[in-house]
């Protein structure tokens, strides 16, 4: 199916989510670029763990992509360089707006000219807003409640007019809560600063931070936490794999929800954490955070009907297992 000459371009491939679809696609047989500015990306990661190329520059520089386009055969792109941080990009909603959409514009356009057609991009549940229906298909309306959520809403309409004028097909994934980490330990998540729920569970559980806030224990849910659908960073990887195959082979733009379809509280993953650490995690309970929806789960039915996608890793204790490993090795 792969051929180990076809060469795909990863931009953000030095971060979370990137780095494990770099992995998944070496091991499927492909050769990978990496594009990475390295402003959250962890170049060690790139050169030393995954052993490919990367080339440190920005989505943003033209002459760059013309170059690496003119100079290489590249036949498709996966595009997860993107600024990520909800609550940042309410506060610097520019930095969002440049980055994200007119730096993937950017990209399109470098594609457009060297003639590569085939783009595999990482959206988000974020597109959809307040969902009105539990679990989420794709067809749900799509009303972001925050710059970051639209900034991939436009990519995603910008990809919609691509295909029609320039034939450019893509496949837009749209994650729920990306966790976990690679099972046998390779890779992981480190962001900087780190805002997600389950690093910093299990920051406390080691003992770097006193205690874990819990924001909002008055949600109109059955223990009055947000729900959210925790999906295994691997799984997401196999999933990029399979949407590049799909347009390799000829397939239609598509969009796919990527989630398990099941849904956790915040005291559901606290509890589990505990479980899985065997430590005590204190927990502090706060306010609401501004934005966060109370219940967010998706119906993955489309990729696993059309991709033949099987999350391997349905259970919050697997996540947290590869997860609290990652953490372990990363603060021995
Ligand atoms: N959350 C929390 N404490 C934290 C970080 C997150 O209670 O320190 C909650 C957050 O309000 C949300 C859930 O955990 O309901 C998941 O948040 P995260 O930031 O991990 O992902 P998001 O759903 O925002 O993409």
């Amino acid at each position: 199916m792969s051929s180990a000459k076809t060469t795909i371009l990863v931009t953000g491939g030095a971060g979370y989510i990137g780095s494990h679809t770099v992995l998944a696609l070496k091991q499927a047989g492909y050769e990978v670029i990496v594009l990475d500015n390295l402003v959250y990306g962890h170049q060690d990661l790139v050169e030393k763990v995954l052993q490919v190329e990367l080339i440190v520059g920005d989505i943003g520089d033209r002459s760059l992509l013309d170059n690496l386009f003119h100079n290489r055969n590249i036949a498709g792109v996966m595009h997860f360089s993107a600024y990520a941080y909800v609550g940042e990009s309410v506060k610097e909603p520019a930095k969002y707006y440049h980055n994200n959409v007119v730096g993937t514009l950017n990209l399109l356009g470098a594609m457009e000219a060297a003639g590569v057609h085939r783009f595999v991009f990482s959206s988000t549940c974020a597109t959809y807003g307040i969902p009105q229906v539990i679990p989420i298909p794709e067809d749900h309306s799509q009303k972001p409640i925050n710059p970051y959520g639209a900034t991939k809403l436009m990519v995603e309409r910008i990809l919609a007019d691509f295909d029609v004028a320039y034939n450019l097909k893509s496949v837009c994934f749209r994650y729920f809560n990306a966790a976990g980490a690679d099972p046998h330990g390779r890779l992981g998540e480190d962001h900087s600063p780190e805002t997600h729920l389950i690093p910093l569970v299990l920051f406390t559980a080691l003992g770097k931070r006193e205690s874990i806030s819990m924001f909002g224990t008055d949600y109109d849910t059955p223990d009055g936490t947000c729900v959210r659908d925790y999906i295994h960073v691997s799984d997401l990887a196999d999933a990029h794999v399979l949407g590049l195959e799909y347009l390799l082979k000829g397939g239609d733009s598509q969009a796919f929800n990527l989630g398990n379809g099941k849904g956790f509280s915040v005291k559901d993953v606290i509890e589990t954490a505990k479980q899985v650490t065997g430590k005590e995690i204190k927990i502090i309970e706060c306010d609401r955070r501004p934005g966060d929806p109370p219940i967010l789960i998706g119906s993955a039915k489309k990729a696993t009907t059309i991709l033949g996608w099987q999350p391997q890793y349905s259970s919050l204790q697997d996540i947290l297992t590869h997860a609290w490993q990652w953490h372990q090795k990363r603060h021995k």
